[in-house]
């Protein structure tokens, strides 16, 4: 772990084995954290944080761009250990690399820009000043599927606005946080201001939350988990961002190029194994062009290469544990008995000795209330069904509680605006699957969360206003 600036065990010595989910074996062991540890990061990094605040912009810039260039820079040893953590392709991992370090150069500038404002007076003698504070002591928790993407969406806007941060990877993805921690050292950034504890959740968590000193925490995970911090966070009145579940909606219309989307969104669908909370889940295609869409979609999957990640051949690999595995087939099995079609894939592959495989798999009818399409199915499960029209579609997109990404393909300018702006999404892809860059704003609305990660508004979530009045006597 990293506490204070110095690579530590945990207060009890213990460690815990950290599983390769393509091979089912150990791949090394990490510190089980206390309590005692958790509270040893959070004074490190509140003792930090009285310089970190006051060390000018220029600096924090000039550190976080060398942390940026030190990860681009072990791109290949990081990604393997995402690969061998949690099972996506090596190129999905450089992917993910790739994108880590750009969020760290984003928010280098971005600690340069925190700007405020002077708000005219009623009269020549008063001034109104608004400046911006870093908030104080942050902590985040991440889930495993981008375990260094979804953490510098954290640390990076945190440190660069004078924030120092307590960071508590996943438990299945430690060391690819670590190792990002350790470029964070390395490029300079002082001791106390990136503190990472690894280790089961609720020992960590409950004494961060309960911690007055703790001023704002940072979610990535599921809903139910975060309805939780929600709650606790309540205790001690912190600041909070959410990013939570999706079940994202693709909304297919009749003059959509249909190879093309066919082709996109069965790729993204697939990428990290359907283990992306912007994975697209319910693809809703018009009724004329159903049996080309799937026709597509089934030409695409079958191509499609399932192995051990580490091998540069594999599209996809296997999913995170084998929880993640029974509750996947477990869905596939319900939304069959509960009258869904099976175009392709619904099981394990019989080809692959160990790992958690599951093919990619695409079910076509569901009903609305099936729970295939309305529990997030985070795996390699695409639900294809048809629509009629337009009004219709949006109401049966609309309809749960989830509102975190949103597609649809078509080449009118005038569906794309109307079907952007009434789906009720924090994201919404028009003809593309990309949702989201380190310039871009990526959350949720509904229960998929609250703040956004990403671009100028990533850093406000960091941010307190602090208004002046000033009398000139
Ligand atoms: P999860 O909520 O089970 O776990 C997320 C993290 O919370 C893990 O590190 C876990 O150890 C920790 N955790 C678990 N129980 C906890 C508790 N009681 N108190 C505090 N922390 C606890 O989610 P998961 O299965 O790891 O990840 C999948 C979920 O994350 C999906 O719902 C997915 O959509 C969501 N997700 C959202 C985003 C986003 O940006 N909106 C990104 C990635 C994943």
């Amino acid at each position: 772990m990293l506490i204070n600036g110095e690579l530590v065990e945990s207060a009890s010595g213990q460690r815990y084995d950290v599983i390769n989910p393509a091979t089912e074996e150990p791949i090394g062991s990490v510190p089980q954290a206390t309590t005692a540890d958790a509270q040893a990061a959070i004074d490190a990094a509140s003792v930090a944080f009285r310089q970190w605040r006051n060390t000018d912009p220029w600096e924090r810039a000039r550190r976080l761009r060398r942390v940026s260039i030190l990860i681009a820079e072990r791109t290949d040893e990081i990604a393997e250990l995402i690969t061998e953590e949690i099972g996506k392709p090596i190129a999905e991992s450089k992917g993910e690399v790739h994108a880590t370090s750009e969020v760290f150069d984003w928010y280098a500038d971005e600690a340069r820009r925190i700007y405020g404002t002077i708000i005219p007076a009623r009269n020549g003698n008063v001034r109104h000043q608004v400046t911006f504070e870093p908030v104080g002591v942050v902590a985040a928790f991440t889930a495993w599927n981008f375990p260094i993407l979804l953490m510098a969406r954290k640390i990076a806007p945190a440190v660069a606005a004078g924030c120092t941060i307590v960071c508590r990877p996943s438990e299945e993805a430690p060391g690819a946080t670590l190792a990002i921690a350790k470029c964070c050292m390395e490029a300079g950034l002082p001791d106390g201001v990136v503190n990472v504890v690894t280790g089961m959740p609720q020992l960590v968590t409950d004494c961060v939350m309960a911690d007055e000193r703790v001023r704002k925490i940072s979610f990535t995970g599921s809903v139910p988990v975060g309805k939780h911090l929600v709650r606790q966070s309540a205790e001690t009145i912190k600041r909070v961002t959410m990013e939570l579940g999706g079940h994202a909606p693709v909304i297919v219309h009749p003059d959509a190029d249909v190879e093309m989307a066919a082709r996109a969104c069965m790729q993204a669908k697939f990428r990290n194994a359907g283990q992306v909370c912007a994975s697209p889940t319910r693809f809703y295609v018009h009724e004329t062009v159903l049996d080309a869409f799937l026709q597509a979609a089934r030409d695409t999957v079958t191509e499609m290469r399932l192995g051990n990640g580490l091998d540069p051949e594999v599209d996809m690999g296997p999913l995170v544990n084998s929880r993640r595995l029974d509750e996947v087939s477990a869905l596939v099995e319900r939304s069959l008995e509960e009258g869904a079609d099976l175009i392709c894939g619904g099981k394990q592959p019989e080809t692959i000795g160990s790992g958690y495989f599951y093919e990619p798999t695409i079910i076509a009818h569901a009903k609305d209330d099936s729970s295939l399409m309305t529990e997030e199915p985070f795996g390699p499960i695409a639900a294809v069904s048809s629509f009629k029209d337009f009004d219709e579609v949006i109401e049966r997109a609309n309809a749960l509680e989830f509102g975190l990404c949103a597609y649809t393909f078509t080449q009118s300018l005038e569906l794309a605006h109307k079907t952007s702006s009434a789906l009720e999404a924090g994201v919404v892809g028009v003809n593309t699957m990309i949702a989201s860059s380190a310039e871009t704003p990526f959350g949720g609305t509904k229960q998929s969360g609250w703040g956004r990660e990403g671009s100028f508004l990533g850093i406000e979530e960091y941010l307190n206003a602090k208004y002046v009045h000033l009398a000139l006597v």
